[in-house]
């Protein structure tokens, strides 16, 4: 393909796009294909010769999009939103036009440094402590900053290996050697709730460290009692508490964990305190929730992923540290084929030690494209919007009658279940195997109508169907849809009971 048929090729691949996004809530949001469905249309050989652009546009058509679940649809309720938006497809075209490997400032000033602005104004948009500010307000470096990696697990193996390194150097200046300093990490424990993101315990199965998963109560929050109580457990067991992670906005049900009490006990045992808001931070954006978000101010990382629910294509997980020293000591490797480090100044932040692998892409530039065009007063729209679709989501269910509430819909999460006396012909209410039956039918319901797809998720046992909102293409439309949906399958599942 030369640079003209890129010119015509590019222009027909926008309007593919653009016809796309258009005719979304026409189609079932869910692939309906089967396992292996690829496989058997495709040949078994990549190609000798070139093939037409016309032939692979329409393979799209005919062997791709079968298989697409649509995740931009606003009729998808599934996981958490995957926000699309088309300042951030632009932002990403230019970042594909570059195909940089930003590793280090030289290899291209620019993406250094309009990560660390954008973070650095991320930050203050959310509301962050000035200690996680990549540059002062003076014009000097912080000791801390902000760094986009790939996804919130990234971000998690990342701030873990910081926190070793913390608790590596601690041991040391209590006068163990290097060497027994090293045999202690086989006693390194992290901490983590039953609610915490699958992230976390791959996070410790990869660096290699011990785990404690800490029984939440009723509210599914991670509270600073059972906290100590686990830390205590393990202390007398000889082991080392070096790391909790607390959540703001569980994936299960958007719970927020006692963060000034979890920052309480991290504090007084010397341990690495993250923050996981991989969904839930976005609504930082709004003042109106940063109250709920009390503690964050004194950890020591903090992530959330932009790419769920404000509007910046994947990948886009913004992560900030208030102080970088022991990520950068622990990742900080020197080449003679990499480019003489740069004095760490303000501008120079080398990201390559801020991250897992060396190469890293050029994200600030959707980011950038992102918060210039929707503006503070967009995002804040596009967030205050899903909020006030869920909270009717709510109500309307309340107002039904049949279903009840599981979880308070505080974000764009609504979690709830068809209740026993919906599903009972007597008296006596239906036990909690038929009312987990009937909740499982309830969604399988729901998707077979095919208009939508949404899933559900166990609480503690208890199966608890679970509608994400946030479609950056979701409005009120689609919300009644899943009203109705609901209402239908319910009848359905009412029935045959
Ligand atoms: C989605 C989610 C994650 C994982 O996100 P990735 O970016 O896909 O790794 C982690 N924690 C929470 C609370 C999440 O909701």
């Amino acid at each position: 393909m030369d640079v003209n048929e890129f010119r015509r090729r590019g222009k027909e691949v926008v309007d593919a796009i653009a016809d796309y996004y258009e005719n979304l809530d026409n189609v079932p949001p869910l692939s309906a294909v089967s396992p292996g469905y690829l496989y058997k249309i495709m040949p078994n050989e990549a190609p000798e010769d070139p093939e037409s652009f016309e032939d692979i546009q329409a393979d799209i058509k005919t062997k791709i999009m079968p298989g697409m679940t649509h995740w931009q649809s606003g009729n998808f309720f599934a996981w958490f939103p995957s926000n699309s938006s088309f300042p951030a497809i632009l932002g990403d075209m230019y970042s594909s036009m570059f195909n940089i490997v930003g590793f280090n400032w030289i290899c291209s000033p620019a993406a250094t440094e309009l990560e660390t602005v954008v973070m650095d104004w991320l930050g203050k948009l959310v509301g962050l402590d000035k200690r996680y500010m990549g540059i002062k307000d003076d014009g000097t470096e912080g000791t801390g900053g902000g760094v986009i990696q790939g996804t919130a697990s990234e971000a998690h193996i990342v701030v873990m290996i910081a926190g070793r390194e913390k608790a590596l150097e601690r041991l040391k200046a209590q006068g163990l050697s290097e060497d027994d300093a090293d045999k202690m990490r086989y006693k390194f424990v992290a901490y983590f709730s039953d609610q915490t993101h699958s992230a976390g315990q791959k996070a410790a199965n990869i660096i290699g460290c011990k785990t404690h998963t800490v029984p939440t109560g009723d509210d599914l929050r991670l509270t600073k009692q059972a906290l100590r109580a686990a830390i205590a457990a393990d202390k007398a067991a000889g082991l080392i508490p070096f790391f909790v992670c607390g959540t703001f906005g569980t994936t299960n049900t958007t719970a927020i964990d006692d963060l000034p009490g979890i920052a309480e006990v991290a504090e007084s045992e010397h341990m690495w305190n993250h923050v996981d808001a991989a969904y839930a931070g976005a609504a930082l954006v709004c003042p109106e929730f940063r109250p709920l978000a009390a503690g964050i101010e004194r950890a020591d990382s903090f992530n959330f992923n932009a790419h769920k629910w404000m509007l910046t294509n994947f990948d886009c997980s913004a992560l900030w540290v208030a102080d970088s020293t022991h990520l950068v000591n622990a990742l900080s490797i020197h080449r003679e084929y990499f480019p003489p480090a740069e004095d760490s100044t303000s501008f120079v932040k080398n990201y390559r030690d801020w991250q897992l692998p060396l190469g890293r892409r050029f994200r600030a530039l959707k980011l950038w494209f992102v918060l210039r065009m929707y503006g503070a007063s967009g995002i804040r729209a596009h967030i205050r919007e899903h909020v006030r679709q869920a909270k009717w989501l709510e109500e309307k269910l309340l107002a039904d009658g049949r279903f009840e509430i599981l979880a308070p819909a505080v974000f764009g999460l609504v979690v709830f279940r068809l209740k026993a006396s919906a599903i009972s012909k007597s008296d006596k209410d239906a036990d909690l195997e038929s009312l987990n039956k009937a909740n499982t039918d309830l969604v399988t319901y729901c998707n077979e109508d095919g208009r939508l797809f949404m899933l559900s998720t166990q609480l503690k046992g208890v199966v608890a169907v679970r509608v994400a909102i946030g479609s950056s293409f979701g409005t009120q439309k689609n919300v009644d849809l899943v009203l109705d949906v609901l209402k239908e399958s319910a009848s359905k599942v009412i029935a045959e009971f």
